[in-house]
């Protein structure tokens, strides 16, 4: 032995644009690991539905913990514990828009408390710049993967970034996390775009 333990819990960050499939593959790790016997619990924060579960574009939802600023992640697994119920996982959804201390408390759970943390979560904002929990997740994850469902721009590249679209045009100032959805119809709404229309507005014939 070389005093590393058998095994050994790590922190994974899941990124990818909107769309790409982000809380279906979180949903579907879940699955995966309580059929292997393991116990988890979901986190998300500001989900598209607005309510504490983690819903999908198609279709899927599970109930899920709302990660609130109070909300200490260690507190969540000490408290579980507690009343007896086993965690051996954490699936944190919506982690960009988490706090950092929050990320912070991941790290901890990993560390000391040998539990693994699986984050999934869009990289950068509408402004293309990381959000800062995303870039925390970047600089302490074990392990960082790129989400390989392909979002296509209108033009058919790969989609890269997420625009955020304000009465029919590109927007590249404002608060950093505003709900709309990814119908046309949102007053706000965001569309997936390839680096070459995201950088030069262009939305397609479409809009
Ligand atoms: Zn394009």
């Amino acid at each position: 032995m070389n005093g590393r333990p058998l095994h050994a819990a790590a922190l994974k960050f899941f990124w990818g644009p909107m769309d790409c499939g982000k809380s279906t593959m979180a949903l579907q790790m879940n699955y995966n690991h309580a059929r292997q016997g393991r116990r988890g619990l979901v986190t998300t924060r500001i989900d598209r539905s607005l309510g504490p579960q983690v819903t999908t574009r198609i279709g899927l939802a599970h109930s899920a913990v709302e990660v609130t600023d109070e909300l200490d992640l260690r507190d969540l697994v000490r408290d579980a514990w507690a009343e007896g119920v086993r965690v051996d996982y954490l699936i944190c959804d919506e982690a960009s828009f988490y706090d950092l201390a929050h990320i912070e408390q991941m790290a901890d759970l990993v560390d000391n408390f040998d539990v693994d943390v699986y984050a999934f979560g869009l990289a950068t904002d509408f402004r293309s710049c990381l959000f800062p929990a995303a870039q925390r997740l970047f600089e302490l994850a074990d392990e960082v993967a790129r989400i390989q469902v392909e979002v296509l721009c209108w033009c058919g590249r790969e989609g890269r970034l997420n625009a955020r679209v304000v009465e029919g045009r590109v927007v590249r100032e404002g608060e950093q996390v505003v709900i709309g959805d990814t119908v046309d119809t949102a007053d706000v709404r965001y569309q997936v775009l390839c680096r070459r229309h995201y950088r030069s507005g262009d939305l397609g014939p479409r809009a």
